[in-house]
């Protein structure tokens, strides 16, 4: 029997468990809801209780897999194996988890931050193609991305790299949660967008019922505005084509420097589909030269809510992890 790989994609509100094979084949999934209380003490615990009840479950041991990997909120450390500051977990010291899930499960772990994990799992097995340049905008509560340039995923000087959210494309824009002004997740993601169309409200004197509905103070999101700009709400394209102008302009830069074969765009503002993939193409051509224009593509995900744990067994492919002592 061939060695198999354990995925791993912890988020804030639930835990997905998956159970591949090295080709990344999905053999069996499951989750456990992620527990905050008492500074999120009790997140590795369950995910080594997890494990180890699933092999018990499938006669499954230690010895019959290559590792375990896992993408998780915060800053984390792929070297040593820890996460700090993932305050959507209350992690706010520093955790090391490879050492606690390793003692637990006898199988060696690997981690990286969610959003490379996911990069990996599209570039791998999605819309990347599995090119060996492949990057990844995740447009969802925030901004997010992963970096894989000549086939490596990049993590830079600080472990910041791919940090696409915080390109600047408004230099005297909104304020971020990181300090500066105009990033790209101030008006890309899904509160970004609903923040774009409150403001453009307020100075929009045309016919508009998402006008209408942000002026009579009903709650919108950001799924509400592509819907009213794809029945041709005029406010609503206005906010669309604001959008697409950020995301094709950030896109344009990052393709001018990686030239990538292609930028995939993923998380729950991607869903408006060809709607805004369509426009953010048409900036992205105009912020582009020619050569990225003829070889960078923009995509949309295609794994979906799978990214997290296919990307976490490429991980373990890539980083072959080996038990700490
Ligand atoms: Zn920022």
């Amino acid at each position: 029997m061939s060695k198999k790989i354990i995925g791993i994609d912890l988020g804030g509100t639930t835990i997905k468990f998956a159970i591949l094979t090295e080709e990344g084949e999905i053999q069996t999934k499951w989750s456990e809801p992620t527990d905050i209380t008492d500074e999120g003490q009790h997140i590795v615990p369950t995910i080594i209780a997890s494990i180890n009840e699933h092999l018990e479950k499938y006669s499954l041991k230690s010895e019959d897999f290559i590792g375990i990997g896992m993408g998780s909120p915060g800053t984390t450390d792929n070297i040593k194996g820890t996460v700090i500051g993932a305050y959507n977990l209350n992690w706010k010291t520093l955790q090391p988890v490879k050492k606690l899930i390793e003692d637990g499960t006898h199988i060696p772990f690997v981690i990286d931050n969610d959003a490379n994990v996911a990069a990996l799992g599209e570039q791998w097995l999605g819309a990347g193609n599995n090119e060996p340049d492949v990057v990844f905008v995740t447009l969802g509560t925030g901004v997010g991305g992963g970096i894989i340039a000549d086939g490596r995923l990049l993590h830079g000087a600080g472990g910041a790299a791919g940090e696409i959210g915080h390109i600047t494309v408004d230099p005297n824009g909104y304020e971020c949660t990181c300090g500066k002004k105009g990033c790209l997740e101030t008006v890309a993601s899904a509160t970004g967008v609903v923040r774009l169309a409150r403001d453009m409200a307020d100075e929009y004197a045309g016919d508009s019922n998402l006008k209408y509905s942000i002026d009579d103070g009903q709650l919108i999101d950001a799924k509400d505005v592509f819907d009213a700009a794809k029945n041709g709400d005029e406010l609503a394209l206005k906010v669309v084509d604001k959008v697409s102008f950020y995301l094709g302009l950030a896109c344009g830069n990052i393709a001018n420097i990686l030239n990538p074969a292609s930028i995939v765009l993923g998380g729950g503002v991607s869903q408006a589909g060809t709607f805004l993939l369509e426009r953010v193409q048409e900036y992205f051509n105009s912020f582009s030269f020619p050569t990225i224009r003829a070889t960078t593509t923009i995509r949309l995900a295609e794994l979906g809510n799978d990214a997290g744990i296919i990307g976490a067994s490429s991980l373990v492919r890539k980083f072959k992890p080996e038990l700490s002592e």
